[in-house]
């Protein structure tokens, strides 16, 4: 593993997965966890490297990659998790992830391996947004379950715009925050949590500083090369925050994969490679329904417009979230619509 300092005190944890550790007044702040727990004890032994030992672990999205590793931690140092609600339920239940690739049913062998079945953890922190909060309206009602199966007493504190949250536990404190850019407060850390939604429903990016550890929100050129079509859930959302990501006011951009961008020309570019990249599975799904298709042909098709070679069920799966994803924008737009012919669900064209 690369370790990287991309400010004083900031690092970036380049592997196959990267993770952030930011430390201070001998304590460190993990960002994600890596797949396992081999990628959990390096960042470990960075944090000992640096004579740190860890204060709190903050998990952005809840993919295998980057939380498989939590668990470890949480058993060998009993270190607090944070993580953005629904993201937070999925790595609690990690059964969802295979779970959902395989539309739903009991997965297939080969969706319960590391890769896509994480160990679950326990998240302490649960992050609400303020969309989270506007849906759940009385946040006291949404969380007054959630707190007394935890033997929990719920209380409100009005800051501003924002909410927070606090349900106090007998012996251990968890806190419930509604928040944007809100700074929240980790040990001697003050960090900023920004939605970054898209790649996964609720995924967020953690700023340290001058840092913005913004997860898979942007995927370096050699990954758009590989998979052609990045992972996304909700390809609107994804568009938008790849629109919003360099207007943000940071100095870097630490990204789960590949190196961290400056800000300015450098991570506008790569934003604007995967807002294309995007765009462009968009219309070529929209060009081939010239004839209505049901989703495996489109699938083929676009895969085989973009030359790419799918080798697994996995690697099947998760392209055919992106075409999904494509087909809900377009639908989204009035430009799709889904109809059934003969017992067979048909895209057409509007
Ligand atoms: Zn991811």
């Amino acid at each position: 593993m690369k370790q990287v300092e991309l400010a004083p005190g900031i690092f970036h944890l380049q592997g196959g997965s990267n993770m952030g550790l930011a430390v201070q007044d001998g304590k460190g702040l993990l960002i994600d966890a890596g797949l396992d727990k081999d990628a959990a004890r390096q960042a470990l032994r960075a944090a000992e490297g640096l004579g740190v030992t860890l204060e709190a672990v903050f998990l952005t999205h809840a993919h295998a990659d980057h939380f498989g590793g939590a668990c470890f931690l949480q058993q060998r140092l009993g270190v607090p998790l944070y993580a953005p609600a629904l993201e937070a339920a999925m790595m609690e239940h990690p059964s969802l992830e295979p779970l959902y690739l395989f539309g739903g049913a009991a997965p297939i062998g080969e969706l319960r391996g590391k890769f896509t079945l994480a160990q679950a953890c326990r998240i302490e922190h649960v992050i609400l947004n303020r969309q989270d909060a506007k849906n759940a309206k009385e946040i006291r009602g949404d969380l007054a379950p959630l707190a007394s199966s935890r033997g929990t007493t719920p209380s409100n504190t009005q800051r501003g715009d924002y909410t927070t949250t606090k349900v106090v536990t007998t012996g251990k404190e968890t806190t419930e925050v509604v928040t944007t850019n809100y700074p929240l407060e980790i040990g001697p850390f003050r960090v900023e949590v920004v939605p970054l939604p898209g790649h996964a429903p609720n995924q967020v990016g953690v700023a340290v500083g001058e840092v913005l550890f913004c997860a898979d929100a942007v995927f370096p050129a050699e990954t758009l090369e590989k998979h052609k079509l990045t992972f996304c859930v909700d390809l609107d959302e994804t568009l938008a925050t790849l629109r919003r990501l360099p207007e943000l006011p940071y100095a870097r951009f630490a990204p789960g994969h590949g190196p961290a961008y400056e800000a300015g020309e450098e991570i506008a570019r790569a934003c604007a490679a995967n807002r294309e990249r995007l765009e462009e599975v968009r219309e070529r799904v929209y060009a081939a329904l010239e004839v209505p298709q049901e989703t495996p042909a489109l699938l083929q098709q676009v895969a085989d417009a973009f030359g790419l070679r799918m080798t697994t069920a996995t690697a099947y799966l998760l392209t055919q979230t992106t075409v999904l994803a494509a087909l809900s924008s377009l639908e989204r737009a009035g430009r799709v619509a889904v109809a059934m012919e003969s017992n067979r669900l048909v895209w057409r064209r509007t």
